[in-house]
């Protein structure tokens, strides 16, 4: 079977299908934002890995290399930042054409270490490799938690609030912006550009929710709220019922979906690389949403369920239908 016919999340439940449950120092495999090893005493080690191909992720059309490096750095520590950890080093693989030109790697990954910095994160090493296909980025990210402290997918209980950092979809609009879609004023193309091409990875709030001990679950946006909270709902076998008029909608998408046609409440649930943080939390109202250190919305609610996102009100909603992001589809 081609992988087109299967999807990526069929395939990696093919390759996990034969995984014995996590065992030893492996306190979580596969199946969340970073696997989970135990350090000894409450010490944990978080580590994810990512990758960006030219042409699927990104283009150096659109993108400098020094942005594309950085962007490359927040893909990764959005998700330690979704365990509720501390990143501290990365190691990143490239795979180059011998055609390609030296000076595009070195200031990307200058800017990789550029942003590495302001996040206290060291490159600590890697690989190069030659290849004929388009350039091939691979960041793998190391963090550090207090096992008490990291958050899993699988915590939202039935009665917790579900909230979401920043306004998820100006990314996709972004994208959008950048393959030519216009119509928006340049202050807020410049925004959802930003917004598409350098994402802020929300290190400190995650670990803010964390050492809190506020959020019940966590995920990061990367493939759609809608379906990424599906994954919440699945690893935690609940329901969760999100208020369309409660989701976090900025003036840049709206001005976006004015001129586009598009349903902004469709461009928050189901645009992609917003690398926000969205989370369930017992603690509704809690102090800490006036002094949080960027915007936090709270769109909906657990309630006992099978693993559906549903979209409306509690007793009159709807399944949330659209997949997250399936890399293999056509
Ligand atoms: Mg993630």
């Amino acid at each position: 079977m081609r992988l087109s016919d299967l999807g990526e999340f069929e395939l990696i439940d093919l390759i996990t299908h034969h995984q014995p449950d996590a065992h030893g120092r492996l306190l979580k495999g596969i199946g969340d934002d970073c696997a989970v090893i135990d350090g000894g005493g409450n010490s944990a080690t978080l580590i994810t890995v990512d990758t960006m191909v030219e042409g699927v992720h990104f283009s150096l059309e659109t993108s400098t290399p020094e942005g594309l490096g950085a962007k490359l750095l927040a893909v990764n520590l959005s998700d330690i930042a979704a365990m509720g950890g501390t990143p501290t080093e990365v190691f990143l693989a490239i795979s180059a054409s011998p055609d390609s030109d030296a000076t595009i790697i070195e200031r990307m990954v200058g800017g990789l270490q550029t942003s590495g910095a302001r996040f206290g994160v060291q490159l600590a090493g890697g690989d190069t490799t030659a290849t004929d296909g388009p350039l091939v980025l691979s960041l793998t990210a190391v963090g550090a938690c207090p096992v008490d402290e990291v958050v899993y997918r699988s915590g939202a209980v039935p009665g917790d609030a579900v909230y979401v950092t920043g306004t998820p979809g100006d990314s996709a609009a972004g994208l959008a912006v950048s393959k030519g879609v216009d119509g928006v004023t340049p202050a807020y193309r410049e925004m959802l550009l930003r917004r598409h091409l350098r994402p802020e990875p929300r290190v400190e709030a995650g670990r803010d929710l964390s050492t809190r001990k506020v959020a019940s679950s966590m995920i990061d946006v990367s493939d759609g709220l809608g379906g990424d909270l599906r994954h919440i709902c699945r690893a935690s076998g609940v329901d969760m019922v999100i208020d369309p008029d409660r989701l976090p909608i900025s003036e840049a998408l709206g001005a976006f979906c004015d001129t586009s046609g598009q349903n902004p409440i469709d461009m928050v649930l189901g645009g992609g690389e917003d690398y926000e943080l969205a989370f369930t939390t017992c603690k509704h109202n809690f102090a800490v949403e006036a002094s949080f250190e960027c915007r936090l919305s709270y769109i909906g609610t657990v309630t006992e369920g099978v693993g559906e996102v549903r979209i409306g009100t509690v007793g009159s909603s709807q399944r949330y239908e659209k997949k997250g992001f399936d890399h293999y589809s056509r």
